[in-house]
């Protein structure tokens, strides 16, 4: 365990730790340790709701589905290559659900904790991985300041409505010259039903995402695209399944959507993660132009709190 202070989401004062709990000296507030997870969201907006057994199934599935596969082997790879010293870096994954990238990067030597507003992703990430340090937290209220040397944060951006305060957050919660790893779904004009069963709020620009990250106070080391090679496929497909769905409700309550995005097919899985391994060896060297999907290191600015 790391020596640290954790700040109260509410008041922003340091919490004193209990031994079953974290009290807020200044506010009053406790926070309960569930299940050994100090849990810091409000139960009333943790979306409890939240069907638990999407986990296992959203696990199984990332386990063989090339796009998962692909793109937490280039999160290793980015963390490697724009990252000294990863395994002496402390690590903090924001929106880290079941475990399936946190897991992944703790089995290759990365020292990484997980914070998720969802308690029952946090149980499966448990499950997966008994020893992870796990937080149940709001990214709008992060508890850490000057915390971690690394925080990554992958497909969760798009999910939060002010995402530039989400930023702060982040920013507060590295320590001085700290690094923040992120992905996010790219390009607006290719939305789809699929982006809204995901309860996305929007897809980025690159010129969007890097504009938000400097005026949150990050450089930004690098930005590409990646999901390239099967960009003009998945384009045309997005627009064709469009105008196709129309404006066809999406069912929530589907525990295996339809959606071709969620299936894996043999053998067409393995060639495309074939070629996302190979955007892996040329994200190493160089940019990509275009793609599905957007990668991003960068850097806490000098100074900044
Ligand atoms: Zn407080």
């Amino acid at each position: 365990m790391f020596c640290q202070i954790l700040y109260c989401p509410h008041c922003r004062n340091a919490l004193a730790e209990m031994p079953d709990m974290y009290l807020c000296q200044s506010c009053g507030q406790s926070y309960p340790i569930v299940d050994g997870i100090p849990s810091f969201v409000d139960q009333n907006t943790s979306m409890d709701s939240f069907d638990a057994s999407a986990f296992e199934f959203l696990f199984g599935m990332e386990e063989r589905h090339f796009w998962h596969v692909g793109r937490r082997e280039i999160i290793l790879d980015a963390l490697r290559t724009e990252v000294l010293n990863v395994a002496k870096s402390r690590m903090l994954e924001v929106g880290c659900g079941n475990g399936s990238v946190l897991g992944y990067l703790k089995q290759n030597g990365v020292s990484i904790e997980g914070g998720d507003i969802f308690l029952e992703g946090l149980r499966f990430c448990r499950r997966r991985v008994p020893s992870a340090v796990l937080y149940h937290i709001d990214l709008m209220a992060l508890l850490f300041r000057n915390e971690f040397d690394v925080i990554g944060i992958f497909d969760v951006l798009e999910h939060v409505d002010d995402d530039e305060r989400a930023l702060v957050e982040i920013r507060q919660a590295l320590k001085p010259g700290g690094k923040l790893i992120l992905t996010v779904p790219a390009h607006e004009w290719l939305w789809s039903a699929f982006d809204v069963t995901s309860h996305h709020k929007r897809r980025y620009s690159k010129r969007e995402l890097v504009g938000r990250l400097e005026r949150t106070g990050f450089d930004v080391n690098k930005a590409s695209f990646y999901v390239f090679f099967l960009f003009p496929v998945l384009a045309a497909i997005r627009l064709l399944g469009n105008i196709w769905r129309g404006t066809r409700r999406a069912d929530r309550n589907n525990r295996t959507p339809s959606y071709p995005e969620l299936q894996t097919v043999p053998l067409v899985n393995e060639v495309l993660l074939g070629l996302l391994r190979l955007e892996r060896l040329l994200l190493r060297h160089t940019g990509l132009p275009c793609g599905a999907s957007l990668l991003v290191v960068a850097q806490k600015k000098q100074g900044a709190s």
